[in-house]
């Protein structure tokens, strides 16, 4: 017999799993604190402004004060250095390769009411459904043909949709050997998973089928703003969302997705907001976000809030925001997503984003059906629909890797061993070599030719850059790297270091 919602809903909170994490019964986000730093770090001194710059350019976390400084410019010179101090910064730790993965939306079955979202309980017109395993299979199957190779598979909050849904879906994700269209056999080699704050013991479940990055999104990091946007069910919450990660971490995932939907509220606050997650989780764990995320209010079936916010970011604020980020949290991964226009997407990957998504559907069961883009069966609508190849194509031409490496979390290289790895840079040269690895399969299984005539000037350069690096010629590490790579070559798949 299944529970009915609201005593299901009944049980979410736990108390205890919240208060252990306060510091003097407060938690880390203080309204007060965060606009004095706004208001009071208002600067265009070109001195101050570089000494904080290079403070990023030796991969250290910022203050809130020098983040207020770099939000708060004005003066377009000083931002023109910002974005190629970021790009810059992003290129130190990690290099000139963008990783991508695609959505997989399980569930669109919700017991709260974000006002913003399409799923939520009371909006009547959206279509419901929780895809079956066979039909995740099937899912999986279509990624698996455009070539993809790491999923973030994404839930509604909902009795059908609860852990053991979860834990079922991941591994029905994993069981399936696919055929790529040139005869070799792929399969997603890592699943990240965005779904509500859970207890301690039911993340426990999601480490153990083996959850790459854990991701929740506070949505805003303003409490009045939170308050009115989720009116209904567990998500009320503010601080049992707040504290997501810091349970994570206790149950021993330590590869978290931290994240604001942007345009509920100011967008400066959100980033002091994220900031201040960072520190809290580096305070409390010695290990900040591995990835962080700010979608932007997309239009969402039965809800005006995308429309007629009073926040919303306009496209130049949106570049400044995800600039600040990059300089702010200088190790962490920036997540921009197929939500935002192609233009858009590509602009802020100059200015420091690390992960994408491409030929992404977010209809319930989209990749098996091929269905055109309803609102009134999805989330929200994306603003890029391009497939995997031509997103690969143009990053080509921009003279980056398409990226499909999953190495890090395979080898143990998460948590505070690859925030070391990343502060000082290394993690990048790791990265950099399964880059151009699984580049070189999917250039070989899935390009078209003319992505694949792209795809080969890029990693002909990334070669010879590799041979001529000192670091790589220390141990076995450049003898492994093209032992592996001609194997690929070869036909050998899944070959990492
Ligand atoms: N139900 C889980 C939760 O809320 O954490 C996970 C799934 S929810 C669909 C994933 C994310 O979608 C949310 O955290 C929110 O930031 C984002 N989202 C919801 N409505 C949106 C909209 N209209 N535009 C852009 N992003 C939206
Ligand atoms: Fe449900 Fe998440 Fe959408 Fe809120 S954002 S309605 S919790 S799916």
């Amino acid at each position: 017999m299944p529970v009915p919602a609201a005593q299901w809903c009944s049980g979410i909170i736990k108390n205890d799993q919240i208060e252990k994490y306060l510091i003097n019964g407060k938690d880390f986000i203080d309204e007060e604190i965060i606009n004095k730093a706004l208001s009071s770090n208002h600067t265009n001194d070109k001195s101050r402004v570089r000494d904080i710059l290079q403070k990023s350019l030796e991969i250290k976390i910022l203050t809130p004060e020098e983040t207020a400084v770099l939000l708060n410019i004005t003066d377009n010179d000083l931002w023109e250095e910002m974005y190629a101090a970021g790009l810059e910064v992003k290129r130190k730790v990690y290099d000139n390769r963008i990783v991508f993965f695609a959505p997989l939306y399980c569930s669109n079955v919700c017991v709260n009411g974000c006002r913003y979202c399409g799923f939520r309980s009371d909006n009547s017109s959206e279509i419901r459904k929780t895809l079956t395993m066979e039909e995740i299979r099937e899912e999986t199957v279509s990624l698996l043909a455009e070539g993809h190779k790491r999923m973030i598979i994404v839930f509604g909050e909902h009795p059908r949709s609860d852990i053991d849904y979860m834990c079922d879906a991941m591994n029905a994700v994993y069981s399936v050997k696919g055929v790529s269209p040139r005869n070799t056999e792929t399969s997603i080699r890592r699943i990240n998973v965005n779904a509500a704050p859970m207890s301690t013991e039911k993340l426990r479940k999601l480490k153990d089928v083996g959850i790459g990055t854990y991701q929740v999104f506070q949505e805003t990091y303003h409490k009045p703003t939170y308050s009115e946007m989720h009116p209904s069910g567990p998500k009320q919450d503010y601080r049992w969302r707040l504290y997501a990660m810091h349970r994570a971490m206790d149950a021993g995932i330590d590869d978290m997705g931290i994240g604001a939907l942007f345009g509920l509220y100011d967008w400066k606050f959100e980033v002091m907001g994220l900031l201040y997650h960072a520190l809290d989780l580096e305070r409390q764990f010695s290990i900040g976000p591995h990835t962080v995320s700010f979608p932007r209010l997309t239009p969402a079936s039965g809800s005006t809030i995308p429309e007629k916010s009073g926040y919303l970011v306009t496209d130049e604020h949106f570049k400044k925001l995800v600039t600040v980020l990059r300089l702010a949290i200088p190790y962490t991964g920036l997540i921009i997503t197929a939500r935002e226009r192609p233009e858009i997407r590509m602009d802020v990957m100059k200015v420091g984003c690390t992960q994408t998504d491409a030929s992404s559907k977010i209809e319930i069961g989209g990749y098996s059906n091929s269905a055109d883009q309803e609102l009134k069966k999805q989330q929200f609508l994306l603003g890029d629909t391009r497939s995997l190849d031509e997103v690969t194509k143009e990053l080509a031409q921009m003279g980056m890797i398409t990226s499909f490496c999953t190495a890090g979390y395979r080898c143990g290289r998460t948590g505070s061993k690859i925030m070391g790895l990343l502060h000082n840079g290394i993690e990048g040269k790791f990265c950099k070599l399964n880059a151009v690895l699984t580049y070189r399969e999917y250039l070989d299984d899935y390009a078209s030719e003319e992505t694949r005539a792209l795809g080969e000037q890029v990693i002909a350069r990334e070669l010879s850059m590799i041979d001529e690096m000192d670091f790589y010629k220390k141990g076995n590490l450049l003898n492994n790297f093209h032992e592996y790579y001609e194997e690929i070559k070869k036909g050998k798949r899944d070959l990492f270091i």
